[in-house]
């Protein structure tokens, strides 16, 4: 299994640390060419999303990318990750790849309440350590989205077929189980 990691900006080289602890190979995609790689899976880091789409069209990235993500590739976006992906974004008149039918609130928490670390439910996991920086939340998800976190009644993680999306940033602890479970959503749709 290969993962590409979106390394324009933001907290790539963590989940890179991630995969690796994980045994499983992933390369950073940073230009046009880097998707002629042969890849299973990919990450859209923490960062600023403002920046990683302004990033992502510059570099002719962003219609390539989210034709992949349409077309059924397997994606996991993490904070500015999760604003990237979703379709509408309640304060923020600009979304980016708008793959994945869910509205997020940006910077949600206010600036006090910007950064802040839990231990939360994640469906079909259990407690995890989850930590927010500036995090955006999920007000609404439509379709077939599952909820896959609450965190003080807000939804923090999500999946849509294809799509896993976190608020908060598993790459950030020493847990390995949120990044094994996007894994296995790659392996079962190898399966399929
Ligand atoms: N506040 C950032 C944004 O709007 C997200 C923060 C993060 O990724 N840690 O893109």
């Amino acid at each position: 299994m290969n993962i590409g990691v979106l390394a324009l900006q933001g907290a790539f080289a963590e989940h890179e640390q991630m995969l690796s602890k994980l045994g499983v190979s992933s390369f950073e995609i940073r230009q046009e060419k880097d998707l002629k790689e042969d890849f299973d899976g990919l990450i859209i880091p923490g960062g600023e999303s403002t920046v990683q789409g302004k990033l992502l069209r510059e570099l002719n990235l962003f219609d390539k990318i989210k034709a992949l993500i349409d077309g059924g590739l397997p994606v996991f976006g993490t904070c500015a990750g999760l604003l990237l992906l979703a379709k509408e974004i309640e304060n923020d008149e600009r979304v980016h790849l708008a793959t994945m039918d869910i509205t997020a609130v940006r910077n949600a928490y206010g600036r006090q309440l910007g950064s802040f670390y839990i231990e939360g439910e994640f469906k079909g996991i259990g407690k995890i350590p989850m930590t927010f920086i500036r995090a955006p939340y999920i007000g609404a998800v439509r379709e077939d989205t599952e909820i896959l976190a609450e965190t003080n009644g807000h939804i923090t993680a999500a999946r849509q077929k294809n799509q896993l999306v976190t608020a908060f940033h598993p790459e950030l602890n020493e847990d390995l189980s949120v990044h094994k479970f996007f894994l296995e959503m790659i392996a079962a749709t190898h399966k399929a």
